[in-house]
């Protein structure tokens, strides 16, 4: 059971010219453009294979993206080869990140990625990124209310182009859901973090002053936090 099946199956996530990703860019680009009017240094923060890095650094920006998969960030530097870009990607943790405090002017962590870590987990991304943002820095978080998500999914949704949702089992006390995606080749499980809109907001207002919330579908969010 792990996050490594899963970011095989959906490119959403792992191929940045596939249309699932592409959409993913769409939909927030104006926001992260209004939000960032200021030139600056960015940390794309569990950045996976780099679209976002090479979306603001298109734009203008000096950015830096961390991963802690090493196969993700082999793949964001083969495409930062293919597009000659300057962006450095780094293996790292983002409970423990390798930069100086007050090095960045934005921190983005996006792409639903608070599902891969345990309150304790999330709470210690949290402080890093406050220590490694500048004094008038943003942190840019954009996640789904799995809440939400869970009382929506069935038995059956289709989720990609191949797979569909076979089970979910939701622990008891409603920390973790494992959910098992079939297709017609092959069947694998992982376990998310349930994380509600409510709880990713409680956690990040003991580090951050929060900007606004921007809804961008029915559970969906990116919500603009200052230092
Ligand atoms: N932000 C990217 C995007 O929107 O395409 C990737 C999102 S993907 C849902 C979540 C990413 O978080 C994965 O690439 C995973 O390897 C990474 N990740 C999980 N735990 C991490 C950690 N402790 N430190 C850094 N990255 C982590």
């Amino acid at each position: 059971m792990s996050f490594k099946e899963y970011y095989r199956a959906f490119k959403a996530y792992t191929d940045i010219n596939s249309k699932e990703y592409q959409r993913r860019i769409e939909e927030l680009e104006p926001y992260l453009l209004r939000v960032m009017k200021k030139k600056g240094k960015v940390l794309d923060l569990a950045c996976g294979v780099g679209g976002f890095s090479f979306l603001l650094e298109d734009h203008g920006f000096e950015v830096v993206g961390v991963d802690i998969d090493e196969e993700m960030i082999k793949k964001a530097i083969e495409y930062a080869k293919e597009k000659n870009s300057k962006v450095k990607f780094i293996v790292g943790d983002a409970r423990k990140l390798p930069f100086e405090g007050e090095t960045f002017d934005y921190v983005l962590f996006l792409g639903n990625t608070t599902v891969h870590f345990s309150p304790k987990e999330l709470s210690e991304v949290f402080k890093e990124v406050k220590r490694v943002l500048k004094k008038d820095g943003l942190f840019l978080i954009n996640f789904v209310d799995m809440r939400e998500l869970l009382s929506r999914v069935q038995m059956g949704t289709i989720v990609g182009e191949e797979y569909w949702i076979n089970r979910v089992i939701i622990d008891k006390g409603e920390k973790t859901a494992v959910i098992e995606y079939k297709s017609e080749r092959d069947s694998f499980r992982v376990r998310f973090a349930i994380w509600g809109k409510t709880a990713v907001e409680l956690l990040a207002k003991l580090y951050f002053t929060p900007l606004e919330s921007v809804k961008l579908d029915d559970i969906s969010y990116l919500n603009v936090y200052k230092k």
